[in-house]
């Protein structure tokens, strides 16, 4: 059986303190909840006191991005030595707003989802097409190759441990998002290209999260879908409130 993951991506949002009274917050509310893996993925500056909240507790910690290498003259960047020694268990990778801003092509994302297997951090690869994509009947062969560039190279084991985060770009932000069963159609052919590239039961054993304007209102209906394996959700994770209703939805 797969795992449903539910994560939030704080994106740049939050200080230090502010983080340990979000997290302060959703700790007191997801108390006892098994079943859904809850993951949090919060700006570099935070991660030490985002680990050090929750430590003890059912939430997981994510970054959102890392540097492929262990240490070097590279200012500015972040391992994945770093990450796991701070105690962060995922990272999220490849996220379409990276893409956008700071050009991160497949083939870059593909070395970090492999620096971050290499050192035990559960990456969160995100894939996704645009709205012109999608009007041009291109889905499914843009994801494909964000999958297949993306994941390339790794083994069956290492994609066993993979997360894959399907976001329509046209739905971050948005308020617009998939229907459940426009959702499930695009989940489908993610696991298909999944089973190519490995075998069908590792596919089968592969978490993908749906992204894109998910909230308390629809996620029920999103999770519901056969290969709809949890959230990767924006703006309802920044207040606890929110976010714990979405992670109920996954139950
Ligand atoms: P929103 O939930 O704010 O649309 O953001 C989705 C997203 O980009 C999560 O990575």
């Amino acid at each position: 059986m797969r795992k449903t993951i539910i994560a939030g991506n704080w994106k740049m949002n939050k200080t230090a303190k502010e983080t340990r009274a979000t997290l302060t917050e959703l700790r007191a509310l997801a108390d006892g909840i098994e079943g859904v893996e809850i993951v949090i993925g919060t700006p570099f500056t935070s991660l030490e006191s985002a680990v050090e909240t929750v430590k003890g507790s059912n939430i997981k910690i994510a970054a959102q991005n890392l540097y492929p290498k262990d240490s070097g003259a590279f200012t500015g960047e972040i391992s994945p030595v770093m990450l796991k020694d701070l105690g962060v268990e995922y990272v999220i990778l490849g996220h379409s707003e990276r893409r956008e801003y700071f050009n991160e092509s497949n083939e870059f994302i593909n070395s970090k989802v492999k620096a971050a297997l290499a050192h035990g951090l559960t990456p969160i690869l995100c894939i996704g097409e645009k709205l012109e994509d999608r009007e041009a009947g291109r889905t499914a062969e843009v994801n494909e190759k964000q999958i297949r560039e993306g994941l390339a190279g790794l083994t069956s084991e290492e994609a066993k441990k993979t997360v894959v985060a399907y976001e329509p770009i046209w739905a971050i932000g948005t308020g617009k998002t998939a229907t459940p069963e426009m959702a499930e159609a695009t989940h489908l052919e993610i696991r298909e290209v999944l089973v190519d590239m490995f075998d069908r039961e590792i596919a089968e054993e592969m978490t993908i999260q749906y992204g894109g304007s998910m909230n308390a209102k629809n996620a029920k209906d999103l999770m519901a879908q056969k290969d709809i394996d949890g959230g990767l959700v924006g703006g309802a994770s920044l207040e606890a409130s929110s976010f714990i209703e979405v992670i109920k939805a996954g139950l």
